[in-house]
């Protein structure tokens, strides 16, 4: 069985819905995860759907039987030892013998220095040292990021971020969920490094006029120094701890870390990936 973690999360929701497409027999397909009643629609449907929490080594080992392939999602509870929670997973695919794991990685570990790429650079040592067969699935940043965002940016009329003029190539969730489909569905994968960032690079700035441009309401960016964007958070409401990520991760895209060389994504997917100017006008369409 290919067995999907973080499956009750948006990524691994689209990941089960590739699989699906693709013609995996639901069957085949285990969709683990914490908030399984999220699953129902897949347990319909014939997906195995199994209760799973990175911080108990026994519901991971036996999420994992039978599995042939893994994608291990990363966690998303920053601060809570991630390395820690994937180790889990990559020691039970050891021990269940796995042809595949894949792991959702980050961008440019190499040379990403923002706060989010630590622990999937630790993690990335850990694949390294188990003797696990794996496949890197470096993701670039999410569209969503910003356009989840839509609604708020449009009433008030203003973007702000601490990114300059620095370019960055997002992909949709979905794009990153097609790849990591295909990947676990091909053969020979083990040893290779995808970095999946869209085909189009751009910045805040070229956000903020596409998102003008196709909802017809003048939105403008305002680039603040990090200290001062950590402060705007805040005062609406922003966790201290999750805005100096968020201020931290511009950081990162005005350095360029952010920017995804090549093409593996839309190779991957044998078609261009999701513009901006698409991603801009699926969220106006969801708002
Ligand atoms: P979501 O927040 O929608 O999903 C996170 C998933 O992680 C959920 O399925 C959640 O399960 C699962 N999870 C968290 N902690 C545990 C745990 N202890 N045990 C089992 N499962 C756990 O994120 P996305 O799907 O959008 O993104 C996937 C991952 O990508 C994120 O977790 C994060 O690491 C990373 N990310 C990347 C971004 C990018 O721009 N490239 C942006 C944001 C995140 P449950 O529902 O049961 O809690």
């Amino acid at each position: 069985s290919i067995v999907i973690t973080g499956a009750t999360g948006k990524l691994g929701r689209l990941v089960v819905q590739a699989l699906l497409e693709r013609n995996v027999p639901a069957g085949e397909i285990v969709a683990a995860g914490r908030a399984i009643e999220k699953l129902d629609d897949f347990a319909a449907q014939g997906v195995q759907v199994v209760a799973m929490d990175y911080t108990d080594a026994s519901s991971v080992a036996a999420a994992l039987a039978g599995a042939t392939k893994v994608l291990l999602i990363a966690s998303s509870e920053i601060g809570n030892d991630r390395p820690g929670q994937h180790r889990t997973v990559i020691e039970a695919a050891k021990a269940e013998g796995v042809e595949l794991l894949a792991y959702t990685s980050a961008a440019n570990v190499e040379v990403n220095a923002t706060i989010l790429a630590a622990d999937h650079k630790t993690t990335e040592a850990i694949l390294a040292d188990a003797g696990v067969p794996y496949v890197l699935l470096r993701n670039g940043y999410y569209f969503e990021n910003w356009t989840d965002q839509i609604e708020g940016t449009l009433v008030q009329g203003a973007m702000a971020g601490s990114a300059g003029d620095g370019q960055v190539n997002a992909a949709t969730r979905a794009d990153l969920a097609e790849a990591a489909a295909i990947v676990l569905l091909a053969e020979d994968q083990a040893g290779k490094v995808y970095e999946l960032g869209g085909d189009e690079a751009f910045t805040l700035t070229d956000l903020a006029a596409e998102i003008s441009a196709a909802s017809g309401k003048t939105i403008v960016y305002t680039d603040l120094p990090a200290a001062a964007y950590v402060g705007m958070l805040a005062s609406v409401g922003v966790p201290e701890a999750f805005a100096q990520i968020l201020a931290d991760s511009d950081g990162g895209i005005a350095r360029g870390e952010l920017l995804v060389k090549g093409n593996d994504l839309s190779t991957l997917i044998g078609r261009p990936t999701t513009t901006l100017a698409e991603a801009v006008r699926i969220a106006l369409n969801q708002a």
